[in-house]
């Protein structure tokens, strides 16, 4: 029997690159995937990518806004009538540049979608666990959440921050069949990547991938299946002593 039948995931960001991989991978193991995103396009041709059939669907929603984090929910549950899984994963990475010349509304939007969002979430994702008796939640953090890198201060603040936040809340539903777990990747094959690459070296965006390949211990980005795969064994019950945790899957980068 597949791993996630009869189960039911949230997924926000569901239409980016490792939204997407997360989908596919959970629609293959039996679940029900609620995607969440921003575009009704992007989110219509995931839900055809993923081609689960009736098993998936979308809502529209900006994570950051209170009423709308409480409508994906609610449409979770019309829908398919309980929450198992909740991949907290919508991010965004803001803009490249030292501090100084760093735009403040460009800090308030990473900090409004990476922290109030993935709050926002925890706080109306888990009453509806705690209906059925638990459930497993993943955060995702980066290795940006454990290590410092110059010229995305609001980036590595706001992946920090839910580190912090998971250590918390993780204790306060430990003892009521809720997990929640970080997954930190290193840099992945997706559309962040890509945009990252040309704030680093604006027209050498090959040349910056190159590098940052070299740096990491196993000489290559990851690809979004690999955090996917991780996502899943978290939300697994061979997981079910995971809790609190932080749990890389970034080629060895933490190591270094
Ligand atoms: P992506 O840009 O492909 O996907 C992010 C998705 O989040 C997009 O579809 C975007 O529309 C959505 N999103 C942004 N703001 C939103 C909002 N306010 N409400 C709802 N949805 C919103 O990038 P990705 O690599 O798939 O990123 C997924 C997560 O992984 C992010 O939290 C990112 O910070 C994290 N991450 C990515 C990498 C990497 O190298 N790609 C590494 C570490 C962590």
């Amino acid at each position: 029997m597949a791993r996630f039948e009869n189960k039911t995931v949230i997924i926000t960001g569901g239409a980016g690159g490792i939204g997407l991989a997360a989908g596919k991978l959970f629609a293959r193991e039996g679940a029900n995937v609620m995607l969440v995103d921003l575009t009704e396009d992007a989110l219509q041709s995931a839900a055809k990518v993923i081609d689960g059939g009736d098993r998936v669907t979308y809502q529209l929603a900006d994570v950051s806004k209170p009423e709308q984090v409480q409508g994906y929910v609610a449409a979770t549950l019309k829908r398919f009538g309980s929450i198992d899984y909740f991949l907290n994963n919508a991010g965004v990475e803001g803009v490249v540049a030292p501090i100084v010349d760093s735009p403040i509304d460009a800090f308030d939007q990473v900090m409004a979608v990476n922290i109030k969002g993935v709050w926002l979430g925890l706080k109306y994702v888990i009453p509806a666990m705690l209906d059925i008796g638990g459930g497993s939640i993943v955060i995702t953090s980066s290795m940006a959440g454990l290590k410092g890198t110059p010229n995305i201060s609001p980036y590595i603040t706001s992946k920090h921050a839910v580190v912090g936040m998971m250590r918390s809340v993780s204790q306060e539903y430990a003892t009521q069949g809720i997990r929640i777990n970080t997954v930190n990747p290193a840099p992945i094959e997706t559309r962040m990547m890509r945009s990252l690459e040309s704030g680093f070296a604006p027209g050498q965006e090959e040349a910056a991938k190159t590098q940052l390949s070299q740096m990491m211990p196993m000489g290559r980005y990851g690809e979004p299946e690999e955090v996917a795969n991780l996502m899943a064994f978290l939300c697994s019950d061979e997981a079910s002593f995971c809790s609190g945790g932080v749990y890389s899957v970034d080629g060895g980068g933490s190591a270094m």
